[in-house]
């Protein structure tokens, strides 16, 4: 499900995002798709990164609050 719509979609239709703990915590694209611990999905469109940023959804769906939302390519900003 996206984080941002909230729809239903396969995951191989989204992106995954995760935090990663390495350093400094931080919310990275997951391109791999092997990155421990808890993930979120979304969309790979402008749209939904945007509604998520505005809602702050990344955070909220990794429980990691006060991280920022990770960059987007192809995002008009
Ligand atoms: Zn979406």
């Amino acid at each position: 499900m996206c984080i941002a719509c909230r729809e239903r979609a396969p995951q191989s239709q989204l992106l995954r995002l995760a935090v990663l703990t390495a350093d400094e915590p931080r919310i990275v694209v997951d391109a791999s798709r092997r990155l421990p611990g808890r993930g979120a999905w979304i969309h790979d469109s402008a749209a939904c990164w945007k509604r998520a940023r505005a809602k702050k959804a990344f955070s909220v769906a990794l429980r990691s609050p006060g991280l920022p939302a990770p960059a987007h390519d192809g995002e008009d900003t």
